[in-house]
């Protein structure tokens, strides 16, 4: 930080910190922390969507904990139990995994092993 940057922060470091997920200033940023997956009560919701120009159909796990760990493992798991593409995301309230192809049933296998209770 060089003299002239300094200037335009205010007196209060804590006014000027940043998020680390969105970039807001932590006054105004909307994102939920990460939430401890041993401590969290959650139901998995299935639902298909097509995605993209090609119409392919993936199924969408939703509801899941916010927790990178957890959804990258888990988003991991899946894909090698299926056999296909997928990817998780977080967005303000929660974790969504995508898998690519109609998996349902053996995702709805693999969470009830996993121990996570799912519908859809
Ligand atoms: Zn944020």
């Amino acid at each position: 930080m060089n003299e002239d940057s300094r200037l335009v922060y205010s007196s209060d470091p804590k006014l000027n910190q940043k998020c680390a997920r969105c970039k807001e200033l932590v006054s105004e940023c909307t994102c939920q922390k990460e939430v401890e997956v041993k401590n969290y009560k959650f139901v998995a919701v299935m639902r298909m969507e097509k995605s993209g120009r090609g119409g392919k159909t993936v199924t969408v796990i939703d509801q899941l904990p916010k927790n990178e760990i957890f959804l990258r493992e888990l988003t991991t798991k899946l894909k090698k139990k299926c056999g296909s593409g997928g990817t998780y995301l977080m967005d303000k309230k929660e974790g969504v995994i995508e898998i690519q192809g109609d998996k349902r049933d053996l995702i709805r296998d693999f969470l009830t092993k996993e121990g996570i209770r799912s519908k859809g």
